[in-house]
C-alpha cells in the first residue's frame, strides 16, 4: 500500500546518495593516485616525441607538461604545431588512440622557422633575452643583438617582448653548424 514519504526518508535516501557518490569519488582518485608511475614513464616517451620547442601553444607550459597532461588524460596527442600531424600520429599510437591531424585551433603546421633580428633597427633593450627559453639569443643591454640560429626553435616568444618590431621569423632553409668546442 501506498504511503506518504516522510522527509526523513527523504534525508536518509539524500544521505545514502551522497555516501555512494562519496564512495566513487574516492574509488576515482584512489585509481588517479595509483597512475603515476606508469604515468611517468609514458610521459617521457611521449616527451621524446615532442620538438622541445618551449612554444606553449599547445596551452601547457612546455613540452614535458604537455606531455605530462596526456600521460593523464587530460590532453589529446593533436595539440602540438610545431610537431605537425607526423607528431600527433605518433603521439597517439603512443597513446594507444586514434590518430588525428594537429588541431589548428592550437596554431598553423608549417615548416621551421627561426628568429633573425634586424641588427640595424635593435635598441640594445635587451627585453628579448628572458623570453627566449633555450638561450639563443646573445647580446648585452645597449649592444646589438642576434640569434644563434642553430639554437633556436623558432617558438616566437621573443617577438612579443620587442619594443622595436625588428625580430621577423625566417624560414630555416640552412641552418649553419655549431662552431667547435
Ligand atoms: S606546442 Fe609542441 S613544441 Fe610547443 S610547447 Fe607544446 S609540445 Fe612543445
Ligand atoms: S630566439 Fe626567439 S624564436 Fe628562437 S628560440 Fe629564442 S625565443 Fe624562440
Ligand atoms: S627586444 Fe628587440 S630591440 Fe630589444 S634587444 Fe631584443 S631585438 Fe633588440
Amino acid at each position: 500500500m501506498d504511503h506518504p514519504v516522510s522527509v526523513l526518508e527523504i534525508a536518509a535516501a539524500a544521505s545514502a546518495a551522497a555516501g555512494i557518490a562519496g564512495a566513487l569519488g574516492t574509488a576515482l582518485r584512489r585509481r588517479i593516485d595509483r597512475l603515476p608511475a606508469d604515468v611517468d614513464a609514458l610521459a617521457a616517451r611521449l616527451d621524446a616525441e615532442l620538438p622541445q620547442t618551449q612554444c606553449g601553444r599547445c596551452t601547457y607550459a612546455g613540452c614535458r607538461p604537455y606531455a605530462d597532461a596526456m600521460a593523464r588524460g587530460a590532453a589529446g596527442p593533436n595539440q602540438c604545431p610545431p610537431g605537425g600531424d607526423h607528431t600527433a600520429r605518433a603521439l597517439a599510437r603512443l597513446l594507444g588512440r586514434e590518430a588525428l591531424p594537429v588541431d589548428r585551433a592550437y596554431g598553423e603546421v608549417r615548416a621551421p622557422y627561426v628568429a633573425v633580428i634586424d641588427e640595424t633597427r635593435c635598441i640594445g633593450c635587451a627585453r628579448c633575452l628572458p623570453a627566449c627559453p633555450v638561450d639563443a639569443i646573445v647580446g648585452a643591454k645597449k649592444r646589438m643583438h642576434t640569434v644563434i640560429a642553430a639554437l633556436c626553435t623558432g617558438c616566437e616568444l621573443c617577438l612579443p617582448p620587442c619594443p622595436v618590431d625588428c625580430i621577423a621569423m625566417l624560414p630555416c632553409v640552412a641552418i649553419p653548424p655549431l662552431p667547435d668546442g
